[in-house]
C-alpha cells in the first residue's frame, strides 16, 4: 500500500512530468546562437513564468528586440561590441537622465539595468567558454557543477540559475552526469506554501530548507516537487484554499 509521502510524491511527479516538463522526444536541441540567446534571455527575465521559461529561446523576446534595433543578428557580437543600442543604455545612470535625453522608452526600458550583465556574460562566454554557452554543459557536468558555472555569472542568482539549468535539460535536452538528481526544485511561494501546509517543512522554512527537503524526499529527481506549484496555483491558494477539490485532501493535515 502506498504511504502518505509516496502518494504526495506521485501527485507532484505526475503534475511535473505531465504539465511542466517536455517529454524527451519533444526537447529541442539548440545551436550555438540558440544557447547564447537563451543564456541572455534567462539572465534578463527575472520572475519569468514557467510557461514562458519552458518554451524555446525564440519565445523570449528581449534578444530578438535587441537584434532588430541594432541590426546585429549574432548574440555574442551584439553584447560584446560597442554597438549603438548597447551604448545608449550603458550611458545613463537613471531613468530621469535617460528620459530627459530622449532615450528610447517603453517595454524594453527595464532591461537597461541588465545590459551590463549581458555584456559581461557574453565577454566571459567569448573569453572563457569558447564563444558559446553550450560549453557550460558540453562535458556533461553534474547538476550542481552546471548550476555553479551559471551562478558564477553576474546577474545570475540562485533562482535564475536554477531556472536556466532546468530549461536547458527539460526543454533542450542537455545531459547531466547525474541525470535529474542535480536539478533542484524552485522554492517559489506556491511550492513552499503547499509543502508547509502538508507539514513537509515548517512555516518559516527558508528556500534552502525547501530545496533540501525535496532532495531528501526524491534524491533521484528533486525537481519533481516543482509539480506542487500546480497544486498551489489551482487549489492551495494563499487564502481560501479549495481543499474539497484538491487531489491531496486525503493526506493533508491542513485541509479545511
Ligand atoms: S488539501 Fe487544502 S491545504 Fe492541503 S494541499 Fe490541498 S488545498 Fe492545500
Amino acid at each position: 500500500m502506498m504511504n502518505r509521502i509516496d502518494y504526495i510524491r506521485k501527485i507532484a511527479a505526475n503534475n511535473f512530468w505531465g504539465d511542466m516538463a517536455r517529454s524527451p522526444q519533444d526537447r529541442q536541441p539548440l545551436d550555438d546562437e540558440g544557447w547564447n540567446s537563451l543564456f541572455i534571455s534567462c539572465l534578463v527575465n527575472r520572475g519569468i513564468q514557467w510557461e514562458r521559461a519552458m518554451g524555446s529561446a525564440t519565445e523570449l523576446g528581449f534578444v530578438n528586440e535587441m537584434k532588430m534595433r541594432s541590426g546585429i543578428h549574432d548574440t555574442l557580437t551584439l553584447f560584446t561590441i560597442n554597438n549603438d543600442v548597447l551604448l545608449e543604455w550603458l550611458a545613463f545612470d537613471d531613468d530621469g537622465d535617460y528620459a530627459a535625453a530622449g532615450g528610447r522608452n517603453g517595454s524594453l526600458l527595464r532591461y537597461r539595468y541588465t545590459v551590463e550583465h549581458c555584456h559581461q556574460a557574453m565577454c566571459r562566454i567569448r573569453d572563457e567558454w569558447g564563444g558559446s554557452a553550450r560549453f557550460l554543459h558540453a562535458d556533461e557536468p553534474t547538476g550542481q557543477q552546471f548550476l555553479q558555472r551559471v551562478m558564477s555569472f553576474g546577474g545570475y542568482g540562485a533562482k535564475t540559475s536554477g531556472l536556466y539549468c532546468r530549461v536547458a535539460v527539460l526543454s533542450h535536452g542537455v545531459t547531466l552526469w547525474d541525470n535529474y538528481a542535480g536539478l533542484d526544485i524552485s522554492p517559489d511561494r506556491h511550492c513552499s506554501r503547499v509543502m508547509t501546509r502538508l507539514g513537509l517543512v515548517s512555516e518559516d522554512a527558508s528556500p534552502q530548507e525547501v530545496i533540501d527537503k525535496a532532495r531528501e524526499l526524491s534524491p533521484y529527481a528533486p525537481v519533481e516537487w516543482d509539480g506542487l506549484f500546480i497544486i498551489g496555483l489551482d487549489y492551495c491558494h494563499a487564502s481560501d484554499p479549495e481543499c474539497s477539490i484538491c487531489a491531496l485532501i486525503g493526506v493533508c493535515g491542513s485541509r479545511c
